[in-house]
């Protein structure tokens, strides 16, 4: 295990990264981080690897600056600093999920925010954030690969839950590790719905109230999907 890496904690992240490959969140790129429980100011996300071939062993202790604990550590993902800026901007989130989800696209490059559409997204509440990476960076190949560009990101999230990323893919933040990879997940099945109902007529979204009751409703039963999304993956190398 690398080096200030819990093992249990690994080996849920791990899983996590698994989860969201078998829901289609991420393909060889996206990756999703937890915040380190015994010290704030660190967090552990995978090495440079597709999410579907995470293992325990290839996850990495960083720090808020983005580097390795580890000078010995294997090669990081460019856009690390998704998740160390938005730890340090918001000391609630615990775990982050950086995807590029194709229906949550279209409403990034849209402007237009993702709003609760059903009681499986009342996190969503009053909508997604919206990053317009051009505002921080003019041109640029579309990747939050510094600091300074992860600072814009996490101003961009403000106190929200999910930020669309025009041009590139979404991120969302929870409380915990189950509750990001929940939100990734159904953040992509209510753009699905959140498309095909505007094709019907002007959705009727969750109230504000609604959303919050829901949400809090919902954070009760993750632990029975996360079962379920364990069990969905069969065997596993490790
Ligand atoms: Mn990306």
């Amino acid at each position: 295990m690398g080096l200030n890496v819990p093992e249990d904690l690994a080996r849920e992240l791990a899983l996590a990264n698994r989860i969201l490959y078998d829901h289609q969140i991420v393909d060889g790129l996206g990756h999703a981080s937890v915040r380190h429980p015994d010290d704030p100011q660190l967090f552990l996300l995978s090495a440079n690897r597709a999410p579907a071939l995470v293992r325990p062993q290839d996850i990495v202790c960083y720090r808020l600056d983005g580097s390795a604990l580890d000078p010995e550590a294997p090669r990081p993902y460019l856009e690390r600093f998704i998740h160390s800026e938005i730890y340090r901007a918001r000391p609630d989130v615990q775990a982050v999920v950086h995807s590029h989800s194709m229906s949550v696209i279209p409403f990034a490059c849209a402007g237009q925010a993702l709003r609760p559409l059903f009681h499986m997204a009342g996190f969503l509440g009053e909508g997604s954030a919206h990053f317009e990476i051009r505002d921080a960076g003019g041109d640029t190949d579309m990747l939050v690969s510094s600091p300074y560009l992860g600072q814009a990101l996490a101003r961009s999230l403000g106190q929200h839950s999910c930020v669309l990323m025009r041009g590139h893919g979404s991120t969302v933040v929870g409380t915990g590790l189950r509750q990001a990879i929940y939100r990734a997940i159904y953040a992509e099945a209510n753009a699905k719905l959140q498309l095909s109902t505007q094709a019907l007529g002007e959705p009727q979204y969750l109230s504000t109230r609604e959303a919050q009751l829901s949400s809090d409703m919902n954070d009760g039963q993750i632990p029975r999907s996360w079962d379920l999304w364990v069990q969905r993956l069969g065997a596993l190398d490790f």
